[in-house]
């Protein structure tokens, strides 16, 4: 580490649970963020800072102005651009030391295998049941812990997929997408903005445990907020015997 880096990087250093072999294996790890929404602007944000050494980006939205109500890691100036560049310039400026990779792709079961390969860790901002399904499936198959949020009005939830690791996988636990129409969608529904905040920094502190091994992470667990009730409770999940995504890997 240069000096600049053991400056910026001081209160991870001075942390029992990171120290110097954790932020060496942060500044190493290379993790990929599906959506820079809500969920994903926090997340990003907080893994910038915190010197993740490659962060990658899928999105193929651009930046509207009902973004960024929940959506900081965009402003007023980028509204009509690519978020995966509106990202990139975010996140140099907080940290110039990581490296932004933008996939401006709808992500579909042709491109998933292939942008997902050189990554060790991917968080799933989605906020729909098929990208969801395609982000499970294909870190099942290259055997890649997934961090996945999902929030709507008041609410947030949070869990760690790891199959390969003897957790349950996403399909595991939700089997079936609900019914079309059942689901609101955040446009719909609406969403207390700093949820996503609460939600997305949970994923950024999932992921930084997960990369250092710090403490326990939420293997075969959900957390869920209620922010309108200040209230947070765990539920346990487990392993489907009979999930089709992952039978592979039991
Ligand atoms: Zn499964």
């Amino acid at each position: 580490m240069t000096p600049q880096e053991i400056e910026r990087y001081a209160r991870h250093l001075i942390l029992r649970e990171i120290g110097g072999p954790g932020q060496q294996k942060l500044l190493n790890a290379k993790l990929l963020c599906i959506g820079a929404g809500g969920l994903g602007s926090a997340a990003l944000l907080y893994l910038a800072a915190a010197g993740v050494g490659v962060l990658g980006v899928v999105d193929d939205d651009v930046v509207s102005l009902s973004n960024l109500q929940r959506q900081v890691l965009h402003d007023t100036a980028s509204v009509g651009t690519l978020k995966t560049k509106s990202a990139a310039t975010s996140i140099s400026r907080i940290n110039p030391g990581v490296q932004c990779v933008g996939h401006a792709v709808r992500l579909t079961n042709k491109n998933a295998m292939e942008i997902f390969q050189s990554y060790d860790l991917v968080l799933d901002g989605s906020d729909n049941f098929d990208t969801r399904y395609l982000v499970n499936q294909t870190c099942v198959d290259l055997k890649i812990p997934l961090i996945s949020a999902a929030m709507s009005q008041w609410e947030g939830q949070i869990g760690l997929y790891d199959p390969s690791n003897g957790g349950p996988c996403y399909q595991c636990v939700f089997p079936q997408r609900p019914a079309a129409g059942l689901v609101p969608s955040c446009a719909e529904a609406g969403i207390m903005g700093a949820l996503a905040g609460v939600m997305g920094s949970m994923m950024a502190a999932e992921a930084i445990k997960l990369i250092t091994g710090a403490g326990q992470p939420l293997r075969g667990e959900i957390l869920i907020y209620d922010a309108l009730f200040g209230e947070t409770r765990k539920l346990v999940t487990s392993v489907n015997l009979s999930c089709k995504s992952c039978k592979s890997v039991k």
